[in-house]
């Protein structure tokens, strides 16, 4: 067993000045049966935490280290940015110059607006579609998470599934009224949403790929679908690609499945590792926000220098060739192990990934939706999480995650993740 003596201390230390000694509740663990590892550094795949323990990380801050951890030209950037300014409250030249790569790589991005965290980015999102239908209604996924501003906390994904939290305290009925939840992959259900609220329906909200209820793939025709029902109706399309974004494409998941999104909200990525996210769209809509139009939206580290040049960096490194090609090939890599030590153990375990997200599912065939996550063995999930954790790989402690892959894992490291997966498949079935 490893020692987590100084990581226990932090801990008790954390609680005492912080609710769970965390700032996120997916970090804390405690559906695993764990204390949150705190870590010390990090440097490409891998990760130490304060007792000197070494992990092969796949979690990756949930998505934004895709080059891996301190990829030396971005810090290079923050280190030169550093030397001229942390925050301004006011223009900077690399503000555009993100925003101008943003319009270049997502589709039907003619215009961006800067945010610091992926909830700014999807609440933005959802009062600029009702700004501009003057509607009320947001049809969202259940088991999809678009962060934490009310009208999207009903059945939320992520940390809300995974503490098993039905319903917020503190978010009321009026915060959620106009939001409609459907089934994920059910297109015959958002059409009967869409019929018993004729003429109300602002928006549809989705992640494309949904991986905050573990990864589960959009279905055939399920996403050309919803922009048929949106187009029908007259409500905009929002992808929310916080997670998706720069990592299934170049342009995410709209250019992966060729489907186009009204709007699309980015995060993780395109802060390089700061805090950055932002709404992108035709000009058309995004030109209704402030100050330019009446929807209002504001932040005072929207935009931070040091952010934005740490993105800049990283949607640059992203381009290099052969990228997006090789981050599918370890996400094959992934795929195929993973399927390997399922066959050969023949656990009542599936594996579900796109591109280079993926989750080992506790349920003998790949989910579809969150019903069918809800129903996968938690207990043993957890099992599996302390097995593999304890060799030294870092994963999301709830059946609710990704595992993220990225540039610098090696297939090495990615088929240890597998053969020490199988050990643990074979010690919780055998
Ligand atoms: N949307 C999606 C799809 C996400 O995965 C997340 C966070 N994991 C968010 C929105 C919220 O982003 P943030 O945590 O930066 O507020």
């Amino acid at each position: 067993m490893r020692s987590h003596d100084r990581s226990h201390e932090d801990f008790l230390q954390a609680c005492s000045v912080m609710p769970g000694g965390v700032n996120s509740p997916v970090r804390a663990a405690g559906n695993v049966g764990c204390e949150p590892v705190f870590y010390d550094r990090a440097a490409g795949a891998h990760v130490r935490d304060v007792d000197g323990n070494d992990y092969v990380d796949f979690i990756g801050s949930w998505g934004p280290m895709i080059l891996g951890h301190r990829p030396p030209e971005v810090l290079e950037a923050v280190r030169a940015q550093l030397e001229r300014g942390t925050s301004f409250g006011a223009p900077c030249e690399a503000e555009t110059e993100l925003a101008r790569e943003v319009c270049r790589l997502v589709p039907g991005a003619e215009r961006v607006r800067m945010v610091s965290s992926g909830t700014e980015a999807t609440m933005t999102a959802v009062r600029l579609a009702r700004g501009v239908t003057g509607r009320p209604g947001i049809v969202k996924f259940a088991g999809n998470y678009h962060g934490h501003s009310d009208a999207l906390l009903a059945g939320a994904g992520s940390g809300v599934a995974t503490l098993g939290i039905p319903s917020t305290p503190g978010v009321t009925r009026g915060c959620v009224q106009d939001t409609i939840v459907v089934p994920y992959n059910d297109l015959s259900a958002t059409r009967r949403a869409f019929e018993s609220h004729t003429g109300q329906v602002a928006a549809v909200i989705v992640e494309p790929v949904a991986a905050n209820m573990g990864v589960v793939a959009p279905g055939d025709g399920f996403l050309e679908g919803l922009r048929e029902l949106c187009d029908d109706a007259g409500a905009l399309l929002i992808f929310d690609e916080v997670i998706t974004g720069f990592r299934l494409a170049p342009g995410g998941a709209q250019e992966k499945f060729g489907v186009r999104a009204d709007l699309c909200t980015l995060g993780k990525v395109i802060g390089g590792g700061f805090p950055a996210a932002a709404v992108a769209g035709p000009a058309r809509y995004l030109d209704e926000l402030a100050p330019t139009g009446p929807v209002y939206q504001a932040g005072t580290l929207s935009g931070n220098p040091v952010a934005m040049v740490a993105g800049l960096q990283m949607l640059r490194l992203l381009q290099d060739a052969g990228t997006y090609e090789r981050l599918d090939v370890l996400g094959a890599a992934l795929a195929g192990g993973m399927g390997e030590a399922i066959a050969r153990t023949g656990a009542p375990v599936s594996f579900s990934h796109v591109g280079s997200i993926g989750t080992l599912f506790f349920s003998p065939t790949p989910p579809t939706n969150f019903s069918d996550v809800r129903r996968c063995d938690t207990d043993a999930f957890a099992r599996w999480y302390r097995y593999v954790t304890d060799a030294g790989f870092l994963v999301a402690p709830s059946q609710y995650e990704a595992l993220f892959v990225s540039l610098s894992h090696t297939e090495d490291e990615i088929s240890a993740l597998c053969s020490t997966t199988e050990e643990a498949l074979r010690v919780i079935y055998g």
